[in-house]
């Protein structure tokens, strides 16, 4: 018959998509949908399980008895809290890039220094602020649960609950290094409201017969674990041996690099997630295309950039930023843009910048060796200016490594590669 499909379905900051992968990792069908507009009285858990439920619909029904397996990465720290008893919403859902600073301080003084949930958009924040401002009824009852964006999603497929991953959890607290809460954590009042924690791409159960009936996939469908966005983003590179890295240009620069050794800095805003068996190490600098955007459009980057001699090193040494403050691998918040002397020509100018923002990445990996991870081997590109042939050959020169465009770069295919390793384990 038909080749197994393995459905992958990221929910990103503007909309979600989906990608159905064969095991050979081809892609069979894709699709898009962008959330309702967004207001006030807008109830974002609605909108989720309508675009859920929209993109499943929207696959081709030829597909659908093919899909073994489903896995769905959302954004990271995005927290929902659940009545366990019914599956009713009793709190959220607060968004990735919410702030709880009512939280921090009972955070920071149950947490060890410097941990990534000192952090007020961190899921032990949302999950603190909602504990000490909600009643003692709902609090004693025990049957509150907290979940993820993704966590949500796929429960709405498997009816199962408390069940996420160890990308998902880190921000609430999970130590992935000893596979465990800690017990800092595991002594407070909250700490039955945790999820339990499996591999991301870990089967959870058969998708909902109801669900499964109304959409036409097949009885052995099964429901994978998830990730976050940016992790799935990370896996669609399909690169994952230590020294392999992705670096992303979009807005911002930001570099993941797949290590032996964890390395975490909050200084720099340095931290590693568990990848299987290896660490992925990530940093994120404020440099990147948001300056070149302010200074030239899409057109004109392609334009000067045939004029670029690559093989050339720019002598110009600027440190591009879109306002002043930096944080990996400089920290400095008070930092300034530098951006002169300009050159006469636009070509020479945009080199320049080109040229020092790879320098930026080039400290940016030997930070990482310095606190410990990985040399960096080779660098796949993903983003905006992975397009742009003239600067990968630039930081090329300037890394010393080999650095390519990365062929997959969509999460929601990241997903479907989960998907398909939950389905490889049950067999
Ligand atoms: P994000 O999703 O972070 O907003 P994208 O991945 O869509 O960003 O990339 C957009 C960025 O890519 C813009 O800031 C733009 O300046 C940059 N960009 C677009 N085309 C090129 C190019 N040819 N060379 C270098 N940078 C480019």
């Amino acid at each position: 018959g038909e080749p197994s499909l393995y459905l992958g379905i990221d929910f990103g900051t503007s909309g979600a998509r989906y990608a159905l992968v064969d095991q050979q990792g081809a892609i069979h069908s894709e699709g898009k949908i962008t959330y309702p507009h967004v207001d006030k009285v807008t109830n974002w858990a609605n909108s989720w399980k309508e675009a859920l439920f929209h993109l499943l619909s929207d696959i081709p029904s030829i597909y659908r008895p093919s899909i073994s397996s489903i896995s769905i990465d959302g954004t990271s720290a995005t927290t929902l809290i659940i009545n366990r008893n019914n599956g009713e919403l009793l709190a959220g859902p607060f968004l990735y890039n919410e702030s709880f600073t009512d939280a921090l301080l009972t955070v920071e003084s149950i947490a060890p220094a410097n941990h990534t949930v000192c952090s007020g958009s961190s899921t032990l924040c949302k999950l603190v602020s909602w504990w000490n401002s909600s009643s003692a009824g709902l609090r004693s009852r025990d049957s509150a649960i907290l979940m993820h964006q993704s966590d949500w999603l796929l429960w709405l497929l498997h009816g199962q609950y408390g069940v996420s991953d160890y990308n998902n959890t880190l921000k609430v607290g999970y130590d992935p290094e000893t596979d465990a809460y800690p017990s800092w954590l595991m002594s407070q009042p909250y700490a039955y409201m945790l999820p339990s924690v499996r591999a991301p791409g870990a089967p959870i159960g058969s998708i909902k017969e109801d669900v499964r009936a109304q959409l036409g996939f097949p009885d052995h469908c099964v429901v994978c674990t998830g990730t976050t966005d940016s992790i799935a983003a990370f896996l669609a590179a399909r690169t994952t041996t230590p020294g392999k890295a992705v670096t992303s240009l979009g807005s911002t620069l930001a570099i993941k690099l797949v290590s032996s050794v964890r390395v975490d800095d909050a200084r720099f805003g340095v931290y590693s997630h568990r990848l299987d068996d290896m660490w992925l190490v990530g940093g994120a600098s404020n440099t990147g295309g948001a300056v070149l955007r302010q200074l030239f459009n899409d057109e004109q980057l392609v334009v000067l950039s045939k004029e670029i001699d690559s093989s050339i090193p720019s002598p110009l040494d600027y440190y591009p930023l879109p306002k002043p403050g930096e944080r990996f691998p400089v920290s400095d918040p008070n930092m300034m843009p530098r951006l002169q002397p300009r050159p006469e020509s636009d070509a020479a100018y945009l080199h320049g910048i080109l040229e020092s923002i790879a320098r930026i990445e080039a400290k940016g990996y030997s930070l990482l060796k310095e606190l410990g991870a990985s040399a960096v081997e080779e660098v796949l590109t993903a983003g905006g200016g992975s397009q742009n042939e003239k600067w990968t050959a630039i930081r090329g020169r300037v890394l010393g490594v080999p650095v390519k465009k990365a062929e997959q770069t969509e999460a929601a295919y990241g997903a479907a590669l989960l998907a398909l390793k939950g389905a490889t384990t049950t067999h």
